[in-house]
């Protein structure tokens, strides 16, 4: 079995995983520990996305997690070994524009940007502490979130407050950056004529947004200081008037923590439909709500590409990716029958195929469906920063 390559993302309540093997990069296995601090679940799926390993009654704890995870590893065969491992973090701040090897100094700089993106990104300091602590031999990546927007001109990452808070931190970082790396990545191989030309790609899964591309280099985004921003999400609000966040406070009362739960857990999807934040149940359901909901995503989604526009001047293409952007061909629709205006024309069949390239042979917008590969960019960053400089000699 070969030497592997571990790349994880630390949430709120889960740390997802993957293992690819070192040499050429295959992915081997990609799991999940659910629940993390409640009552764990641990699964693993191979490389044919068949599920191998179910496990319940696990401690809970993220110590306790990596724990079960290294376990698993280690009883699947005595050969595999970790010789890496990557990290997803959220906030990479104004400092952090790639992927850098994890070290004490780096931990505590990641700390100081924890107030920037508190419900994840102690998360991912926790777990890189933990492999710190049972495995300090083996070298540890951070690749940002936010770094791929850092090349944006000024204008797309300032608000329009004074320029002393942007001195401050308080601009627009953007986020999804390591899945719109992806797909910048692979976009040759997919639309090769249009992989330098002006492209919208939109990620749309439970978290959404979309980056306007030029030459495959990010220029503006619709996710802004925090992952709030832009679009409608499954639980988020997306863009929303920020008197309506003071009126709440002033006049109803709520308290910060409670204006926090309701714009990041109670609102986008599952607030409007009063359903479900999964776009799946909402398609399912004939409630009016659920339809209500739907719609506004789609709205939503087309407003904010075009407000993405000035920062291209104009479009040739869209990619459509993540959870709903690769698998809803009825959302796609929905988005791109509200920019007809531009051009745009779906090949129908094509569309609810989930074919690679999804619009009519008439369309001035070509639209693709390319799916991300998060975990296959961490590994790739792995391999190019860390293993071919420190573990070639081995
Ligand atoms: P995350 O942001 O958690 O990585 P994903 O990219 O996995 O999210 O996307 C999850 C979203 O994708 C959910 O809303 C889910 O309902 C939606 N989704 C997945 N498959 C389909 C499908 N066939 N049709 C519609 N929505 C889908």
């Amino acid at each position: 079995m070969p030497n592997l390559i571990l790349t994880c993302n630390a949430g709120s309540s889960s740390i997802k995983f993957a293992l690819f093997e070192k040499e050429k990069l295959h992915q081997l296995f990609h799991g999940e520990i659910e629940d993390v601090n409640g009552t764990p679940t641990f699964w693993v799926k191979d490389a044919r996305d068949q599920k191998i390993e179910h496990k319940n009654g696990l401690n809970p704890g993220y110590h306790s997690a990596i724990l079960a995870l290294l376990e698993w590893i280690n009883s699947c065969s005595d050969e595999m070994h970790i010789v890496a491992v990557g990290h997803r973090v959220v906030h990479g701040g104004k400092a952090f524009v790639e992927p850098v090897i994890i070290t004490d100094a780096i931990i505590k700089k990641l700390e100081e940007l924890s107030p920037l993106a508190p419900l994840h990104q102690p998360h991912n300091i926790a777990v890189m502490k933990i492999f710190a602590e049972l495995h300090p031999n083996i070298p540890q990546l951070a690749c940002f979130d936010t770094s791929f927007h850092r090349a944006q001109p000024l204008t797309t990452q300032l608000f329009a407050l004074p320029l002393n808070y942007a001195n401050d931190g308080v601009i627009r970082y953007g986020f999804h950056g390591i899945s719109y790396e992806y797909i910048a990545s692979i976009l040759p191989e997919y639309a090769d004529k249009m992989a330098e030309s002006r492209v919208i790609v939109a990620h749309l899964g439970n978290g959404a947004s979309m980056c306007a591309m030029k030459e495959r280099k990010s220029v503006a985004t619709t996710m802004g200081f925090t992952a709030l921003d832009g679009l409608m999400m499954g639980t988020r609000c997306g863009n929303i008037d920020p008197g309506v966040v003071l009126y709440l406070m002033e006049e109803k009362g709520m308290s910060i923590k409670e204006v926090t739960d309701l714009l990041y857990k109670q609102s986008g999807l599952k607030g409007v439909s009063g359903i479900s934040h999964d776009m799946r149940d909402l398609l399912r359901s004939d409630a009016k709500s659920a339809s209500t909901a739907v719609d506004l995503f789609c709205y939503q989604a087309a407003k904010e590409l075009c407000a993405l526009l000035p920062s291209l001047g104009g479009i040739d293409a869209i990619v459509f990716t993540a959870g709903i952007g690769e698998n809803s061909a009825i959302i796609r629709k929905n988005i791109c029958d509200r920019l007809i205006w531009l051009g745009l024309q779906l090949d129908d069949s094509a569309n609810t195929s989930n074919a690679t390239a999804i619009h009519s042979l008439a369309s001035r917008v070509s639209v693709y469906i390319i799916p991300t590969n998060e975990e296959r960019m961490i590994s790739m960053h792995v391999d190019a920063k860390l293993l071919t400089h420190s573990i070639s000699s081995e």
